[in-house]
């Protein structure tokens, strides 16, 4: 397991289609311990394979309440309902956070680390963070929903951004 510099704007691997991963292999188990390493490094509550620079079909999230950790393979969205404000920051965006609107509550499917298919329902914190991982392997940054230059800030400096780490308040 390593730590992995966390690619950040201007750079494209964040906005380019990830590719679904055919085969859990070796190769894709070093690439989520990577992934876990590098969140918990960052403090980071969710990461996407392109913000270490593989193009591969992976989301790690692990919110603060859990004891472990989220790996999704090629999730994908299957519902969404509801709308609402939240507040919003990504490690590849370091030092802003936005308001834009995300889904009340996602339904989505995908694969466990054992290639099992795992459905989850989520609200609050997971669905957030659901939307936005997702996001990143279609090339999607959350500044990309941002309705209005106003719904942007600069964060002060001691401020760290995690990646959807701010919610509904
Ligand atoms: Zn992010």
């Amino acid at each position: 397991m390593s730590i992995l510099p966390i690619r950040q704007l201007p750079d494209l691997i964040l906005k380019q289609k990830a590719k679904k991963v055919r085969r859990i292999d070796s190769s894709i188990n070093r690439l989520i311990a990577d992934m876990l390493e590098t969140m918990y490094a960052a403090s980071g509550v969710g990461l996407a394979a392109n913000q270490i620079g593989v193009l591969q079909r992976v989301i790690v999230i692990h919110l603060p309440e859990d004891e472990l950790p989220i790996v999704y393979i090629n999730p994908v969205i299957t519902s969404r309902e509801g709308e609402r404000e939240v507040e919003e920051g990504c490690l590849s965006i370091p030092g802003y956070r936005g308001f834009i609107m995300r889904a009340v509550q996602v339904k989505s499917k995908g694969q466990n680390q054992e290639g099992k298919i795992v459905k989850i329902t989520a609200d609050g914190l997971l669905s957030q963070a659901i939307e936005h991982e997702i996001d990143h392997l279609n090339g999607i940054l959350y500044v990309d929903h941002l309705t209005n230059h106003n719904k942007l800030e600069k964060l002060p400096p001691d401020n760290g951004s995690m990646d959807s780490m701010l919610t509904t308040r």
